[in-house]
């Protein structure tokens, strides 16, 4: 602990973190752009309260898309609700609002009544988004949130993947219906595959024998095809739906675009035969902070019928919205298949805590190749 304490700053000088005051963190303290994120080591340290917590000092964390979002206020409705149901605290009790959706690191503290996780251990974690984030030096999360660290692998390369495999997942088993078991020579068409959910998937499905069509840019064809893809679109040279059009059709769309995807996208799927289009890129957060909790929910509720009932009806496709799931048993199996090397890490750039606003820059560039990761200790 003398390393950490040194590091900073803390005011209490002591042996264990849970009696430490204050920790360094990244936070925001109003919705904006880049000048809203300000660094301190004033922000009281989220100990163990309840008999399941795990408190993790971290190693590591990497930044994603909804990171970019939430810190112009995307979801903050919707996630004002989870953290706070009754509205017993003032508006805006959100801040200071820690960033940072993943981590890998360090069990400091256990609850009670924690039995897989002890002081030591090295793990890794997806965060919802209602709760503080990874860009500080602790995270206090259940135990059901927390999976054991693939060995294999330094928390550096570690924090790039726990987001967009609860992510992944959660689209390409709950929403399409894949599986280990199910998946071999199933026909998958993956959109925007160079990011950081497509770069993770790729992997994943071949890991489960499935046939890999991806969409990128011609500049990512060398990474995807390297981490297994079968086929490469490049979407920047000429129709892309018109060179899907000519291929076979295909049982599960992911789309990681958005956009006029949904438009061409059904008529790839093949019809009447339980095939699904699965996007990551839905207007629910949208709807409930441009309208409100209750409008924005129905409206959205209300699209998302209209478009799987004329789906389902006209041709026999299923169209789903999918959401990141944090979920540790998850991870739990993510970190066999990457200690077998079925799924390696692609990390695109690597800042230190210091730089935290120049790595939130590098992500607002777009043109992910992967994952860009923070090393917090
Ligand atoms: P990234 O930013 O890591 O990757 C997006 C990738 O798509 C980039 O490599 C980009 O490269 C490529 N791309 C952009 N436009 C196109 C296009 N028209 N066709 C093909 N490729 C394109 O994002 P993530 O992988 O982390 O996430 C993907 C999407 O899913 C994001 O919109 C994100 O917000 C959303 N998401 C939603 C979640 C949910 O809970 N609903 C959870 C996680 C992610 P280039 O521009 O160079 O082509």
């Amino acid at each position: 602990w003398s390393k950490t304490l040194a590091r900073t700053g803390c005011r209490n000088v002591c042996s264990s973190p849970s009696r430490l005051q204050s920790m360094s963190a990244w936070v925001i303290d109003q919705y904006g752009s880049s000048g809203v994120l300000r660094h301190t080591e004033e922000i009281p340290i989220p100990t163990v309260n309840f008999a399941h917590d795990v408190m993790i000092n971290v190693s590591a964390a990497s930044l994603n898309p909804l990171d970019l979002n939430m810190r112009g206020g995307y979801g903050a409705t919707l996630l004002n609700l989870r953290r706070d149901p009754l509205s017993l605290v003032n508006s805006f009790s959100e801040f200071p609002l820690i960033l940072g959706r993943d981590l890998s690191g360090v069990v400091v503290d256990c609850g009670s009544g924690v039995t897989h996780f002890a002081p030591g251990d090295e793990v890794w974690a997806a965060i919802p988004p209602w709760k503080q984030g990874s860009l500080a030096e602790y995270v206090t999360l259940t135990e059901y949130e927390v999976s054991y660290k693939p060995e294999s692998l330094s928390h550096i390369e570690a924090a790039s993947i726990p987001y967009v495999a609860n992510t992944a997942l959660s689209a390409l088993v709950n929403a399409g219906g894949l599986c280990r078991e199910n998946s071999f020579n199933k026909r998958v068409l993956i959109t925007g595959a160079s990011g950081g959910v497509g770069t993770f998937s790729i992997q994943l499905l071949k890991a489960w024998g499935a046939h890999v069509t991806v969409t990128c840019s011609q500049n990512a064809e060398g990474l995807v095809r390297g981490l297994g893809a079968d086929e490469v679109v490049d979407y920047t040279a000429g129709d892309v739906a018109e060179k899907l059009d000519m291929m076979e059709r295909f049982d599960v769309i992911l789309d990681n675009v958005g956009e006029d995807t949904e438009e061409w996208a059904m008529r790839l799927l093949k019809p009447w035969s339980g095939a699904k289009y699965v996007t990551l890129v839905s207007p629910l957060l949208l709807n409930t902070d441009s309208m409100g909790l209750l409008d924005g929910s129905l409206h959205a509720g209300l699209t998302l019928h209209n478009k799987a009932f004329q789906n389902i009806t006209s041709s026999g496709v299923f169209y789903r919205w999918a959401f990141y799931a944090p979920d540790g048993p998850t991870l739990d199996e993510v970190s066999r298949l990457v200690d077998a090397g079925k799924i390696l890490p692609v990390v695109e750039a690597q800042f230190p805590f210091s730089q935290v606003p120049q790595a939130f820059q590098k992500l607002e560039q777009g043109h992910a190749r992967g994952k860009t990761v923070v090393e917090v200790a």
